[in-house]
This record gives structure tokens, C-alpha cells and sequence, in this order.
């Protein structure tokens, strides 16, 4: 079968056991890009022509300037200044000035990053699919992973066509894990919310030591930094 991307990192990830693959994934994946924009890519036309209509949204600038290579930043920024410098001419009606508001919104919506990043993730979920229906094995370790965060979940499901003719054991086995491991993630906040009655002060927290920071990713996804 002809993949959209190479499998050897999902079958990585999906074996570790978090509790959600796909964000490990999205960091690495994010990262190759951060490393990209502040290395050789910093240097090439298309990117500058890029990076000059799109720009970095707050959370790739924090990223990047906390990263070595603060000139590289600088250059990039620089060039998206000018592109936004001329939104700062002169404004002379009310109306005017809401166009120029909405101009003004619109040019900080978006992320040359985010959308690179997106565009790679896209093809993680849609090969996803396909191994499920391609690789003898894959679907006992889909079965047997700890599920995904609800934006991952609901990417997956998304793109779930990409089974082909297993879309609907895909399907099963997907919503399969994933309730049961929201479930799973519900029992531990209990366990952690029990544990707190001094009548089990004794017994031991187990798993569910660790119910807010699994909730944490079962609900938002994996901290990023
Ligand atoms: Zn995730
Ligand atoms: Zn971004």
C-alpha cells in the first residue's frame, strides 16, 4: 500500500503508551519545523515569501525565540513587519476603519508554522487509516494503546475513509479504545477523589497518582513548551 507518510513512527509512538500518541507525534513533527525556520529554511526565498504572508502565530514566536538562533528569528520577523507596516496608514472614515480592523485580524490569524505542521499531521491520520486496513498487526496495537486526546480523536475520525473497504472495524476498534480509556481516565479521578476520604488513607493511589495530568491530555492534549 502506498502510504502517505512513513510508518515506522507511529508504530514508535502508538507502542510507547501515552496517553496520546499523536501528540508525541505533532511535537516532533512541530519541532523538525522550529529546527527548519531556524536554520536553512531562514535562508531560502519561498520561506521568506511565506513567512512575509502568513507570519508566526504567539506560540511559535515564544517557541522559537526560546530556541538558539535569535537572528534568525529576527530576520523572519522583520520581514513580516513590513508586510504589516502598511495596515498603519492612514485612516479616514468610520468605515474605513472597520475594514482596517477586520484587515488587522485577519493578518494575525495566521501561522506559516501551524499550517505546515497541520498539513504533516493530516497525513499521520489519514496513514493511520490505512494501516489499519494494510499492516497485519497493527490494529492489536491500536487496540491496545491508551487512546487519544479529543482533538486527536476527533482528527482521526475525520479522516477514518482512509480505511478503505476496514473503515467500519476501524472505526469500532478507534471508538473502542477511545471510550474505554476516557472511562479509564474517569475511574482514576474518582480512585483520586476517594483517596482524599480519610477512611482510605491507608490505600494505596495507584494510577490514579496521576488522574489530573491524564485528564490533562485525554481533555486538551499534551502540554507544549
Ligand atoms: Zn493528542
Ligand atoms: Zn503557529
Amino acid at each position: 500500500m502506498n502510504y502517505h507518510i512513513d510508518t515506522g513512527l507511529i508504530y514508535e509512538k502508538f507502542k510507547e503508551n501515552g496517553e496520546c500518541p499523536l501528540c508525541t507525534i505533532e511535537k516532533i513533527v512541530q519541532e523538525q519545523f522550529l529546527h527548519e525556520f531556524l536554520n536553512d529554511a531562514v535562508m531560502e526565498d519561498n520561506t521568506r515569501i511565506t513567512v512575509g504572508k502568513k507570519g508566526f502565530c504567539a506560540k511559535h514566536f515564544d517557541m522559537l525565540f526560546k530556541r538558539q538562533n535569535k537572528l534568525s528569528v529576527a530576520l523572519q520577523v522583520g520581514t513580516r513587519a513590513e508586510k504589516i507596516a502598511p495596515l498603519l496608514s492612514e485612516i479616514k472614515s468610520a468605515g474605513a476603519a472597520k475594514k482596517r480592523a477586520k484587515e488587522i485580524e485577519n493578518a494575525f490569524n495566521s501561522c506559516v508554522i501551524c499550517d505546515l505542521v497541520e498539513e504533516s499531521m493530516i497525513k499521520y491520520y489519514k496513514t493511520v487509516a490505512q494501516m489499519f486496513t494494510g499492516e497485519k498487526d497493527f490494529y492489536k496495537i491500536l487496540f491496545s494503546c491508551k487512546g487519544f486526546c479529543m482533538h486527536h480523536y476527533s482528527e482521526l475520525l475525520k479522516y477514518s475513509s482512509c480505511a478503505g473497504f476496514g473503515v467500519k472495524a476501524y472505526l469500532s476498534v478507534l471508538s473502542g479504545v477511545q471510550k474505554k480509556n476516557f472511562a479509564r481516565v474517569q475511574g482514576e479521578l474518582k480512585a483520586f477523589c476517594d483517596s482524599h476520604d480519610y477512611r482510605n488513607a491507608y490505600k494505596p493511589l495507584g494510577d490514579a497518582e496521576n488522574a489530573l495530568p491524564h485528564a490533562r491530555i485525554k481533555f486538551y492534549g499534551e502540554k507544549q513548551d
